[in-house]
């Protein structure tokens, strides 16, 4: 049953993918919270997949975990981090799990025997998707991107289904922002308004009429061509409204709400009009842009071509070196470049005033990152485990320093004498049911006089996960005995969270992605203080 329903703001793509249409929509996002309302954002990906879990990072961009554990893509990320929100399985809804409700209802039987269709069966599938996320949260407003390009063939169910909900919801509940890009032809120095014109036109084809047009461009857009694209698009110039690339993301809401985005949505979707308090964003964007002391933190990885792959740890770390004031230049370490090296790393490790090793799956690159780890370790730079980072740290210590040469996790090395990081048993059986992975929030207790608690400053703590294997409770004493500290473990002490070198100035490494949690405004305790360790590190060097 719905309480109340939401007013709606769809934002579609045209011209070309890749646009930044999560960015804008999770811009959008912004500037309405920052007006007080209660927010709630969503995206339908036209993959057949049923969610992100199984898309390779490294040509996808990295999977994004919710607290309620569901797996998604990046702009979930985008969103958490725009409007400081978490978000759930309602905000990620892919054609697998579309369909795959519609097949479940048509076995159940509940279509009554009638043939079962993409409209109206699967288009109203995608609209109580819709309306569900937004009245769950108790949203005021549900922010909708629809994944694609318009014209696409394998979205159009999501067009059809986005059109028939303003003809339910009524005009003044639903608001479409149509994102389009702007090519610059070098021959005559000018940006061109055909293809966005022209993908307007598709979008008005399938009945629906843009409010708001965001116009990227890599080159500023003169007037001419804005009104242009109004005059065709049938809408008022102020209405449309450029993007032009900006040099950080986060600038997006700030340009937005200077073109007055955010009144127009107001307006047009009939809210009262209130301020927008932007201080904190305004904040950090000029401090953002500040000139500020450099800082090289070495990103050891097995995908070294997209910063995509390892997005959420990317702007944990910047952000990060916003709060202290300095800029993170993040150095990529090929894994695998490491591993033909012989035992002496120094050269390809020298200039990093700090090394993170963020999660993974699967052997390559492995021993790489465990040298990585060791040169950490022993040359007493500071060091971030991040999930697999936290088993590399563990294998390392294993080997070199309880003596065990053989030691590795058995997802690399089923036959090792020394599993340091194994399956448990309890999860063995959970196997055979098909879903092997810890994923989602669990809680942590941390000990104190650490690292760790001197970041978080309380005792509970909760952390997002992704991974199937776990420290080997076998050998918590052999570790605890010689310097590698348990020093966080799951409330009923089952599961080791994180550990912590007792003689080095700051290695900590987690059994969790605490990326996921960390926002611009908001750095995580952990990565601010990273950096900061890395700073007093960068200072000595
Ligand atoms: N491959 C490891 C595991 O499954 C680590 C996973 C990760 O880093 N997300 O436990």
């Amino acid at each position: 049953m719905i309480v109340k329903e939401p007013k709606y703001i769809f934002v579609t793509g045209g011209v070309l993918s890749g646009l930044g249409k999560g960015i804008a929509a999770a811009s959008i996002g912004n500037i309405l919270k920052a007006r007080g309302y209660k927010i709630f954002l969503q995206k339908l990906d036209q993959y057949i997949n049923y969610d992100a879990g199984t898309l390779n990072p490294g040509e996808h961009g990295e999977l994004f975990v919710t607290d309620d554990g569901a797996e998604t893509d990046l702009d979930l990320g985008h969103y958490e981090r725009f409007t400081d929100e978490n978000f759930s399985q309602e905000s990620s809804i892919m054609t697998g799990r579309v369909y795959s409700e519609v097949i479940a209802k048509e076995r159940r039987g509940d279509f009554l025997g009638k043939t079962v269709q993409i409209i109206p069966h699967v288009t109203n599938q995608v609209k109580e998707m819709v309306r569900a996320g937004g009245s769950i949260s108790n949203a005021d407003i549900t922010i909708v991107e629809v994944g694609g390009t318009v014209g696409d063939y394998e979205g159009m169910y999501f067009l059809e289904a986005i059109r028939q909900l303003k003809v339910e919801a009524g005009a003044n509940n639903v608001l479409y922002v149509h994102v389009v890009f702007l090519p610059w032809l070098e021959v005559t120095k000018e940006v061109k308004t055909r293809p966005a014109q022209y993908s307007v036109r598709d979008l008005q084809g399938v009945g629906i009429q843009p409010d708001i047009i965001l116009c990227r461009s890599d080159h500023p857009i003169p007037q001419s061509g804005l009104d242009r694209i109004a005059l065709v698009a049938n809408i008022p110039s102020n209405g449309v409204i450029p993007l032009e690339t900006s040099p950080t993301v986060y600038n997006v809401p700030l340009t937005l709400e200077n073109h007055g985005v955010g009144d127009l949505i107001v307006d047009k979707l009939k809210l009262d009009n209130k301020e927008a308090d932007l201080t904190e964003w305004k904040n950090l964007v000029v401090k953002i842009m500040s000139d500020k002391r450099k800082i090289t933190v070495g990103l050891v990885a097995k995908y070294t071509t997209m910063e995509d792959t390892y997005l959420s740890v990317f702007e944990a770390i910047k952000s990060a070196g916003w709060h202290h004031n300095v800029d993170v230049k993040i150095k990529w370490i090929n894994a695998e470049d490491l591993e033909s090296r012989g035992d002496d790393i120094n050269e390809a490790m020298l200039d990093c005033d700090g090394i993170v090793i963020p999660g993974g799956f699967g052997e390559r690159g492995i021993e790489g990152k465990i040298k990585a780890a060791r040169y950490a370790r022993e040359n007493k730079i500071p060091y971030l485990g991040l999930c697999l980072g936290m088993q590399i740290a563990v294998i390392e210590f294993a080997r070199n320093v309880l003596g065990w040469r053989d030691a590795n996790s058995t997802e690399f090395n089923k036959e090792t004498k020394h599993p340091v990081i194994h399956i448990m048993e309890y999860q063995k059986s959970i196997k055979d049911k098909g879903g092997t992975m810890r994923l989602g929030a669990y809680p942590c207790v941390l000990s104190r006089g650490t690292h760790t608690y001197e970041a978080y400053k309380e005792p509970s703590i909760s952390e997002r996960h992704r991974h199937r294997y776990e420290f080997n409770n076998k050998y918590r004493k052999e570790f605890d005995a010689k310097g590698m500290t348990l020093v966080g473990v799951s409330p009923n002490r089952e599961l080791v969270e994180i550990v912590e070198l007792k003689d080095h100035p700051w290695f900590v490494a987690t059994q969790y992605h605490p990326e996921f949690k960390s926002r611009p405004t908001r750095a995580h305790p952990l990565f601010r203080d990273f950096i900061d360790a890395v700073i007093k590190t960068a200072s000595l060097l």
